[in-house]
């Protein structure tokens, strides 16, 4: 038998669901990097979509885990050091939403937590797919607990920040930084296709891109927000406006507003 993950962090299945309180999180300091995730090959470096959606469009196709429980199973071949940083995001998530993790026995649907192989990266599918389905986490640059946290929210249903409806209004986009062939990388979704929850735009955001994403010349930004002095891309702890995005994709009660 492989490394465990500490048992606190695992959703007991004799536990009465509905009965944890969510709670709104302190506003959380935020660093600038340029992140692992943004590096990837798939949409947006780090997201994959069901094949028959280029997108994330709920009207059509309904992300959620069901009873807001992610079932999952985990790759025994991380470290005791590395379940402890997955542990981390476990334990952020449950604490902050109303979202809960249940190690699978007989679940169809459940998501795979792989170690990732040399130079595979960190990505995620969007939402609950169906069936089996993979967050890759590539050690040991995925393996910090902000990079895990982002992968889960993509599995939870969360797109990027800067792909909002209304991104025009808080971030400029640089294309003439960006590497040639990725512009797609910085479209903007319907409201429709990406609904903001009544959330406002978030710059403190863990599913926000770093200011020097997919950057050409990696010495200038490729996003350059419209308020001054805020610092974009962390990949530190869920902000306050993530984790009540959750709760409202899951329709978490009771309401946080
Ligand atoms: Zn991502």
């Amino acid at each position: 038998m492989g490394p465990t993950l500490p048992s606190l962090v695992i959703f007991n299945r004799s536990s009465k669901l509905g009965e944890e309180k969510c709670f709104e999180a302190p506003f959380l300091e935020i660093t600038r990097r340029d992140n692992i995730d943004e590096r990837g090959r798939f949409v947006e470096g780090d997201m994959i979509f069901p094949n028959y959606l280029d997108t994330f469009r709920p009207t059509k196709f309904d992300p959620r885990w069901k009873n807001a429980i992610v079932v999952f199973t985990i790759d025994n071949s991380f470290t005791e050091e590395e379940l402890e940083e997955i542990g981390k995001s476990f334990t952020e998530i449950s604490e902050k939403t109303c979202v809960r993790f249940l190690e699978r026995t007989t679940e169809r649907d459940f998501v795979f937590i792989q170690r990732g192989v040399v130079d595979s990266g960190c990505w995620s599918f969007v939402g609950r797919v169906g069936g089996k389905q993979i967050i890759n986490l590539e050690p040991p640059i995925c393996i910090r607990n902000g990079s895990i946290s982002h992968e889960i929210l993509h599995t939870l249903g969360r797109v990027h920040e800067q792909s909002r409806f209304d991104r025009d209004s808080y971030v400029s986009i640089d294309y003439l930084n960006v590497v040639e062939g990725l512009e797609s990388n910085f479209r903007k979704y319907s409201m429709e296709q990406r609904p903001s929850y009544g959330i406002p735009y978030d710059y403190g955001s863990i599913m926000h891109y770093s200011a020097y994403a997919f950057a050409r010349n990696p010495e200038k930004p490729t996003i350059i927000p419209k308020q001054i002095g805020v610092d974009i891309g962390q990949r530190i702890a869920l902000s306050l406006r993530d984790a009540q995005t959750i709760n409202r994709i899951y329709s978490c009660q009771p309401t946080i507003y």
